[in-house]
């Protein structure tokens, strides 16, 4: 490693003289000669198993899809104060209001008044390093900043505690004629002892242990993380992911409490895989219970997750042009393992963290996919996987053509329009963010 510049010096240069010995090498020039072709080292074709799509769903007429974003604005100098801002938007759309608009240059104003009566905002702000909160921590301001966010009632009133409601809806399984009388012990933020929890549909309360104020999302953990006065950057966007689930999961409470049969007209998208690392699976495993409760009601609520990103992505990349049109593949564990993760790990891929069995699905040659579809079970089923375990996939399969975007490759239009809302970076609001953190990071 050579040195970095500093403010007097310039960095040093690395030599590159002594690459010359080392591509004398044969070994090293079988593997320059390898590098260049790029039909070596494809995984194994008997491996991949690609299957017909069925065709006798009947397609969801209401589609929610949800998408955050995260800025972190960090001050160059030291001591580099940061905050971090996260948005995030549900957005609603019916098949009707999607045959209107235009799939290759949709009407800018068409898609604002989709917007106006159709999405719903939560944005909320954190201090990560060196932003003074008077009379508090930045490790105390951060845990009742998340309470205080999960508790919004949004920037328009609309959500007006939704969130929160459905939060607790999910882990003290409401959704169940026997609910969970109280939460599963966590960490205390304040004695770090695992003795933390809440009783039944509290939000706030004592540690048993030592008696200090505990919120219901204290029960994620960021909390083990932070520091009195530093929170990584990691802090923000797992507060963004939980907070995505608990949007996609308000609709489907909503429609649970009051009317289950819409549901078996919707599609609930999300931007990102079904899955929620580290600490935050404590939400999956409630989940997956919520997907098979539902399912033995035969309310078979559909749900992806898209991945436009990450290695089942790249992995697309290899496979996918090869597979043959309107196909499915879904990889065992052993194959995703050693062809995707290419780990030595044993145990099952995911199986506290996911709650969506990973799917390949290739419609024709620009639209292949990685989605995420529950299957209601831990470990998702990836032993021995069929498409039989893959909750509502029918009418999800029936669903996706027609809202296929001819704008990007594998795009979703609903995604697509999430994510046009939720942008924090192609908004004109980065610019507007940076300009009022400007003061409250320079003080
Ligand atoms: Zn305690």
């Amino acid at each position: 490693m050579p040195y970095q510049g500093g403010n007097r010096l310039p960095a040093e240069k690395a030599s590159k003289l002594g690459h010359l010995d080392v591509i004398r090498s044969p070994l090293v020039q079988q593997l320059c000669k390898n590098f260049n072709d790029p039909n070596c080292c494809l995984p194994v074709s008997s491996k991949i198993l690609w299957q017909n799509l069925p065709n006798s769903g009947n397609e969801a007429n209401i589609i929610f899809s949800t998408d955050g974003s995260l800025q972190v604005i960090e001050n160059r100098q030291p001591p580099h104060k940061a905050i971090a801002f996260v948005k995030t938007v549900l957005f609603k759309i019916d098949q009707h209001a999607i045959s209107k608009l235009d799939r290759e240059t949709p009407n800018p104003f068409a898609i604002r008044d989709l917007m106006s009566d159709s999405a719903l905002f939560h944005a909320t702000a954190f201090p990560l390093r060196h932003a003074v909160i008077p009379g508090k921590t930045i490790y105390h301001a951060v845990r009742e900043i998340i309470y205080e966010s999960i508790k919004d009632k949004g920037l328009n009133d609309a959500i007006d505690g939704a969130i929160m409601e459905t939060l607790k809806w999910l882990v003290y399984e409401k959704w169940n004629p026997t609910p969970k009388t109280q939460l599963e012990k966590f960490g205390c933020p304040h004695c770090k002892e695992n003795v933390a929890t809440l009783q039944f549909d509290e939000e706030k309360g004592k540690c048993p242990g030592c008696n200090g104020e505990i919120y219901i999302t204290d029960m994620f953990g960021l909390h083990l993380n932070m520091q009195d006065d530093f929170a990584p950057n990691q802090v923000a966007s797992d507060y963004m992911s939980v907070n995505e689930t608990l949007m996609i999961f308000t609709p489907i409470r909503y429609f649970w409490e009051t009317n289950k049969d819409v549901l078996k007209n919707c599609l609930m998208i999300k931007d990102g895989p079904l899955s929620l690392r580290a600490t935050l699976a404590k939400l999956a495993a409630p989940i997956r219970r919520f997907f098979r409760f539902a399912k033995e009601s035969e309310v078979e609520i559909a749900m992806i997750g898209q991945e436009k990103s990450g290695m089942f992505y790249d992995h697309l990349q290899l496979i996918g042009n090869t597979a043959p049109n309107y196909s499915i593949f879904i990889p065992n564990n052993e194959y995703i393992r050693s062809e995707i993760q290419h780990s030595n790990s044993i145990g099952i891929y995911g199986q506290d963290t996911n709650y969506g069995a990973k799917v390949f699905i290739k419609y024709n040659d620009y639209h292949k996919m990685v989605i995420n579809i529950p299957t209601g079970e831990k470990g998702e089923f990836v032993n021995n996987p069929s498409s039989a375990n893959l909750i509502a996939f029918e009418r999800i399969i029936a669903t996706l053509p027609k809202i296929l975007s001819n704008r990007y490759e594998g795009a979703l239009f609903p995604i697509e329009l999430a994510n046009g809302v939720a942008s924090l970076s192609t908004y004109p609001s980065a610019k507007v963010l940076k300009l009022f953190s400007k003061d409250a990071i320079e003080k």
